[in-house]
């Protein structure tokens, strides 16, 4: 909704409101390099992700005057229910002299009924959160949706410009943090696409690696609703790409496997082979493994690998927040998760890492 070329970069900025709608915005204002902070009583899943990473404030109630003073912008993102329970916000920004506007968010899908149009689901992947990372066809399903059913990974800040009909729910798994069971998640998207609305699940990267979403396709068949799979750009090869590092390079490495970190070498939870993956001689990609990776390190060091096999950590691939944190496999084994790595960081062992 902000219009494209302002520039927000360090301009301090009020949204009120905790909704998905917020969230959109919040998200399309960071991106113009904007300092946000948000007030609302609840927040969104994925906004309460932001704001306890510290890449949003949390401000006070919106009716302090100083809140209001303190920012050079104020939008009100606020639904219309939480709009009824508070102040005029664009009043209080119009009586500081401070630029505001305002936006229609969560609407209530229009679909039709079922019987008048066939509701389908889309499952869109939609990259690593860079909104120019979103593929055509996944972005000509977004525009065509009345109900969107959203992850914080996906590229968030896109869905700020949608129709104000279109409603957005926000599905986000916040690592060890608030979730929607995949269940409640199967049953969200089958019961608005009988009702006839397009439903598009729209996920970080893509959506069969690592995304539940052939869970979410076989939930659809069994209803009888149709459904559709858009691929999207993998944050495995994407996100270190983005920091410069190749997965394959040509005299270095002939292959790459992508594994997932969340369950470590010592869990019995985990099926990944790691001693032959420690022999396999691919670059070794780790997806949700960030406080796994010193056990990881450990269990490949004992397979033999060479202690000083270089190790890069992509975080916020693909958002202005981006960071690359380097080590060593010695280093990780022995000293634990680097200071400063969070979650969500894609982890690429080999010599590419190295490579910048
Ligand atoms: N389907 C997704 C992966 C989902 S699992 C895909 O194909 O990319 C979630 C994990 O993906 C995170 O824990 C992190 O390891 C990785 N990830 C996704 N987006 C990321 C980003 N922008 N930056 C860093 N890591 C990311």
């Amino acid at each position: 909704m902000t219009a494209p070329g302002w520039r927000l970069a360090g301009v301090p900025v009020l949204v009120a409101g905790g909704g998905a709608g917020a969230l959109a915005e919040v998200v399309q204002l960071r991106e113009r390099g904007a300092d946000v902070t948000v007030v609302a009583h609840e927040l969104v899943p994925a906004l309460e992700d932001l704001v306890d990473r510290g890449l949003v404030a949390r401000g006070a109630d919106v009716t302090e005057a100083e809140v209001v003073a303190a920012s050079r912008l104020v939008v009100d993102a606020r639904t219309p229910a939480e709009r009824s329970e508070g102040p005029d916000v664009l009043q209080l920004a119009a009586v500081a002299g401070i630029p505001a506007y305002g936006l229609e968010t969560d609407g209530q899908a229009t679909g039709q009924e079922a019987g008048e149009r066939a509701g389908s689901v889309v499952l869109v992947g939609g990259g690593p959160g860079d909104p120019g990372l979103l593929t055509r066809r996944g972005y000509d399903a977004l525009w065509a949706a009345d109900v969107v059913v959203t992850d914080r990974l996906a590229p968030v800040s896109l869905l700020a410009d949608l129709p104000a009909h279109v409603e957005v729910v926000d599905v986000s798994k916040i690592p060890r943090g608030r979730f929607t069971p995949q269940e409640e998640i199967n049953r969200v998207l089958v019961e608005h696409a009988l009702r006839g609305r397009r439903v598009v699940r729209f996920k970080g990267g893509d959506s069969f690696v690592f995304g539940r979403g052939y869970e979410e396709v076989l939930a659809c068949r069994e209803a009888g609703v149709p459904v559709e799979v858009v691929p999207g750009v993998t944050s495995a090869v994407s996100v270190p790409e983005l920091a410069g590092i190749p997965v394959t390079n040509r005299g270095t490495v002939q292959g790459f496997t992508v594994v997932s970190g969340h369950a470590a070498p010592d869990d019995p939870r985990s099926t990944v082979d790691w001693d032959a993956l420690a022999r396999a001689g691919t670059t070794i990609v780790v997806l949700m493994g960030v406080e796994t990776l010193p056990r990881i390190a450990v269990a490949l060091l004992a397979a033999g690998r060479d202690d000083r096999t270089p190790v890069a950590c992509v975080m916020d691939g693909g958002l202005p927040s981006m960071r690359t944190v380097r080590t060593t496999l010695a280093a990780l084994a022995a000293d634990g998760v680097p200071e400063g790595l969070v979650p969500p960081a894609v982890t690429v062992v080999g010599d590419v890492a190295a490579l910048s």
